[in-house]
């Protein structure tokens, strides 16, 4: 033998105990369901992790059993993630804002048999837990004082969390397993469908934790305290619980609250300096900030991603409040970390107008995922900035294949085709135009539902918009522009129409404006357009009638 590197398999338990050793006094403070600040440390969740892992052998946990959770950010869910997958078995965690119907379905499919939840979801408990006979008994994630009643169905235990680790003690030793089992799984928001599992593995976790680590990427560091508004039941909290302890950087875990003024005081009182989470949020922490006149006293950085940027709320937040926002693109399948935006050297010498114009994109490939843009036949497309096509990527953090499927999610070279249309620039810079399904087709061309949505997010009366196709005899489709105004604000259509005028081709421009008080939203926050074209499907466009 020539000799060789030692071949040490990449595991989930590596990051709690570097953490516990290294970072032993870095804080976990938590949002408690009952209203009050917990305060933890990395040894802390070590210890209760390994106290964990003793009960849930006791509760019959095996092999690569799936333990759910239906739980908002807080440290028992961060003990959750470490116990589960530090054991060997998998951690599924369960998006609440899910019907109870397709709730079952995911515990169902993923053969959960254990589920650890907080008390708000009490009622949402009693009307899933008769479509779940194979779950055996709910953990509450309370203490012995704070157990509620639950109706549960026969032969389903009620378990208190608190209890379980008073009688269980922390004398476990965190296994050397096989890097390449399943660790956490996650099912994609099931828009179109029924919801599909997304297994991840130890090494591909310790690999995108690596990958979000670095300095072009979100970049943490011990000094960081990170609050990840994204919940950790979507897709992981994008990586932040494995890659703050990873580099010893506190959590601010915010609990259920997550409105602009819960956001603005956890901030502030927790000294919080960089933060993840999905668009709706941040403009929900904007409006807020307006409208008090509040500050941001510690944050530098916001990750923005999940669903298209508006451009306002990048410039709006560096100008008015000194903090920067980084674009961000990925999905459940993607671990979800696919490409992020952070300037490269050549793009100092562009006008600043042509350098913001860049700094809205999704962003650069994170080093070890491989993209590219590809038309129906399959056939790779040029990175111009101009030509779209379908968004493929692979790497060491992309699905393979989705849970208890036949086949793999992916082409014989290992590429998966993301539902994304996108354009890649010379820059490697990837902008998403729609989901396929999203874009609207008129007359034959495409037009991107997400730019003609972030300009009329731009407009000071405008508080969201969405844009759907609209059947036309002529055209196929035209894009129908649904708002929502502000508070106390009034929307004139035509004026807003206007401000579409030198921004977008005049084709672009959408046929009409319907005002809405509000708009539907998926399970993680996203704008459904699913329900939307349902809603609007036999919309008469004026236009239409001609
Ligand atoms: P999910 O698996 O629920 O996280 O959804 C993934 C999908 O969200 C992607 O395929 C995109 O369509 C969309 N998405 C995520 N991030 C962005 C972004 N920054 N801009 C536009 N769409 C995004």
């Amino acid at each position: 033998m020539l000799g060789l590197m030692q071949s040490q398999p990449l595991l989930i338990s590596s990051i709690i105990t570097h953490a516990a050793r290294h970072h032993a006094h870095a804080e976990v403070v938590s949002r408690t369901t009952e209203g009050a600040l917990h305060r933890t440390d990395y040894a802390g969740i070590e210890r209760r992790a390994r106290t964990l892992a003793r009960a849930l052998l006791r509760l019959g946990v095996q092999g690569t059993d799936r333990v759910a959770t239906l739980a908002w950010n807080g440290h028992r869910h961060l003990e959750l993630y470490y116990a589960v997958s530090g054991m060997g078995a998998v951690v599924h965690t369960v998006n609440p804002r899910l019907s109870p119907d397709d709730i079952a379905f995911v515990l169902n499919d993923a053969g959960s048999g254990l589920v650890f939840a907080d008390t708000s979801f009490v009622p949402l408990l009693a009307a899933v837990a008769p479509l779940v006979p194979g779950v055996r008994a709910f953990v509450m994630l309370a203490d012995p004082a704070e157990m509620p009643e639950v109706a549960l169905a026969p032969g389903q235990a009620l378990l208190c969390y608190e209890t379980l680790l008073a009688d269980a003690d922390e004398d476990f030793a965190w296994p050397r397993l096989d890097e390449e089992q399943a660790s956490a799984l996650c099912y994609t928001s099931g828009t179109t469908g029924r919801p599909k599992g997304v297994l991840y593995s130890h090494r591909s976790t310790l690999l995108h934790a690596y990958a979000v680590n670095l300095p072009d990427v979100f970049g943490l560091r011990s000094i960081d305290r990170v609050l990840p508004v994204v919940p950790m039941f979507h897709v992981n909290a994008w990586g932040l619980p494995y890659a703050a302890p990873m580099v010893g950087a506190s959590l601010v875990m915010p609990g259920r609250h997550l409105d602009g003024a819960s956001m603005q005081s956890l901030m502030n009182s927790e000294r919080v300096t960089m933060s993840a989470g999905v668009p709706t949020v941040w403009m929900g922490l904007l409006q807020h900030l307006r409208a008090t006149g509040g500050t941001l006293d510690t944050l530098r950085r916001l990750v923005c991603g999940g669903s298209a940027c508006p451009p306002m709320l990048i410039d709006t937040f560096a100008r008015d409040y000194g903090v920067q926002v980084d674009h961000a693109w990925g999905m459940t399948e993607t671990s979800p970390l696919g490409t992020y935006n952070t300037p490269k050297p050549g793009m100092a010498a562009l006008s600043p107008e042509d350098a913001k114009a860049l700094h809205y994109k999704q962003g650069r490939a994170v080093p070890g995922l491989d993209m590219k843009i590809v038309d129906d036949a399959g056939t790779e497309l040029p990175w111009d900035g101009a030509t779209f096509g379908n968004l493929m990527v692979r790497g060491p953090w992309v699905t393979r294949r989705y849970l208890n499927a036949d086949t793999d999610a992916t082409d014989a070279e290992g590429w998966f085709a993301t539902g994304d249309v996108a354009t890649i620039d010379p820059h490697g810079l990837m902008e998403i135009t729609d989901r396929t399904k999203d874009i609207v087709k008129s007359g034959g061309e495409w037009i991107s539902s997400i730019q003609l949505e972030n300009i009329a997010v731009a407009h000071p009366d405008v508080a969201e918009a969405a844009i759907v196709g609209a059947r036309h005899p002529k055209w196929d489709e035209r894009p129908l522009l649904i708002v929502v105004p502000k508070p106390g604000r009034a929307i004139d259509p035509a004026a807003l129409l206007a401000s579409y005028a030198g921004k977008v081709a005049k084709w672009w421009t959408p046929d009409e404006v319907v005002v809405v008080e509000q708009l539907p939203h998926t399970a993680t926050g996203k704008l459904n357009k699913l329900a939307l074209r349902q809603q609007f499907r036999d919309f008469k466009l004026a236009s239409a009638a001609d």
